[in-house]
């Protein structure tokens, strides 16, 4: 596969995000346009209503795009999402004859507010990063216990909040909990003190299931990736996991980038699951390769300052595919349906600027880094923005996923004052 001409001239440009190859869907609105679904090409948004609107996009007797969200097309399937994309290929190519009617329906980008890519019905965030799981559970327990005795034989993962969602560019405030030093007695309710970022993909289900469903059904399933960062309270964490896991820690928000790349544009970008260190059970085993190469990265810029990249990995560093992490969500019969919102866990490589969150980047707090400026951090200040990068380098073109990022605001005073 080599770069795909499109007569929309950017998307041609060495490098860029969106090229015709890649075709990520989201939500738009602009000062004239309410929110509506549309795709991304070079540093344009074709508006998908319009075109439907307009007859260009007829695929369906009812229509797909009367719905400022993507659950629509996902609920039709497999045969429909590939048939879109010839489609919008075809009106997108250099020498597309629909050029001339397809020109009205550009809206550039910088013009554009971008909205959550889909309704999210659920989320789940799993923990299926090896190097994550280890460098957490060594400085929890000791290197001997670092993973617990489940975890190379099923990806763990908790029942997240979908209405704590939001797309790329919402602020997050800082939150309160209920924190407990080990040098008190008494836990006590303040703002928290050790707020992370935790740099995941987030895969995006686009069909429903009914009952246990095999890995090669699952990966089937799958619609396609957005990149996650799922905000965490470590101090919160830290107090409340034991015995039901996370709770309050994770449901301040979770970021997810407005672009959702199609598992269509990943696909020469597959590679293998690593080596299994003990053999899964059948359910789980590995059917072909259904990790990705993406390039992963995180910034960090102080208020007013300069971005500094904090962390450098990759998506294939992942122990659990979500496909394996999908077909492991189904064995109770738990049903799953679209825009069902799955969180990879977090992407950690084996070197210490590979680590993805800042937890294992200052081991704890105790060995802060350092940001060109020359400030340093041990866990996210008030005025940071965090932001995630993300990119498959292919033949003469990449595949971008956008940014996907999150300023942190100051703690309330006191959020019982009323
Ligand atoms: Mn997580």
């Amino acid at each position: 596969m080599t770069l795909m001409k499109s007569w929309v001239a950017s998307a041609n440009t060495a490098g860029h995000p969106f090229p015709l190859n890649n075709l990520p869907y989201g939500v738009f609105s602009t000062e004239t346009l309410d929110p509506r679904c549309g795709v991304a090409i070079g540093d344009m948004i074709f508006d998908c209503r319009a075109a439907e609107e307009a007859g260009l996009i007829t695929l369906t007797e009812a229509a797909l795009f009367d719905v400022p969200f993507w659950n629509e097309v996902m609920e039709e399937g497999p045969e429909l999402w590939a048939a879109l994309r010839a489609r919008l290929v075809e009106i997108l190519a250099e020498d597309a004859p629909q050029r001339a009617e397809a020109q009205p329906m550009l809206v550039p980008q910088a013009d554009a507010q971008m909205h959550l890519p889909c309704l999210v019905s659920e989320f789940t965030d799993f923990y299926a990063g090896r190097h994550h799981a280890t460098n957490v559970g060594t400085m929890f327990r000791g290197a001997e216990n670092a993973l617990p005795p489940n975890w190379l034989h099923i990806p763990i993962g908790y029942n997240g909040r979908a209405s704590s969602v939001v797309v790329s560019g919402t602020d997050v405030r800082r939150p309160w909990g209920q924190l407990k030093s080990p040098d008190h007695d008494r836990p006590a309710f303040l703002p928290c003190r050790r707020f992370d970022l935790e740099l995941e993909m987030g895969a995006i289900v686009g069909q429903p299931s009914d009952g246990p469903v095999t890995v090669d059904e699952a990966d089937a399933m799958i619609f396609g990736y957005v990149l996650l960062n799922d905000w965490s309270a470590r101090d919160i964490q830290a107090w409340e996991y034991q015995p039901l896991g996370p709770f309050q820690a994770k449901a301040t928000a979770t970021s997810i980038s407005p672009w959702i790349v199609t598992t269509a544009a990943l696909e020469p970008f597959r590679v293998d699951c690593p080596e299994r260190e003990v053999e899964l059970l059948d359910h789980l085993k590995d059917t072909g390769p259904m990790l990705y190469d993406i390039d992963l990265a995180v910034t960090l810029a102080p208020e007013g300052g300069l971005p500094s990249e904090i962390a450098r990995t990759n998506y294939r560093e992942m122990y659990y595919s979500s496909a394996q992490q999908l077909a492991q969500h189904t064995t109770s019969g738990c049903p799953m349906n679209p825009g069902d919102l799955l969180g990879s866990g977090t992407i950690s490589g084996a070197h210490t600027r590979q680590r993805g969150s800042l937890l294992e980047l200052s081991w704890g707090g105790k060995e802060p880094i350092t940001l060109e400026s020359g400030e340093t951090r041990a866990f996210i200040e008030d005025g940071d923005t965090i932001t995630l990068h993300g990119r498959c380098h292919g033949d003469g073109y990449a595949i971008g996923f956008g940014t996907c990022e999150g300023k942190v605001l100051p703690a309330l005073d006191d959020p019982y004052a009323r």
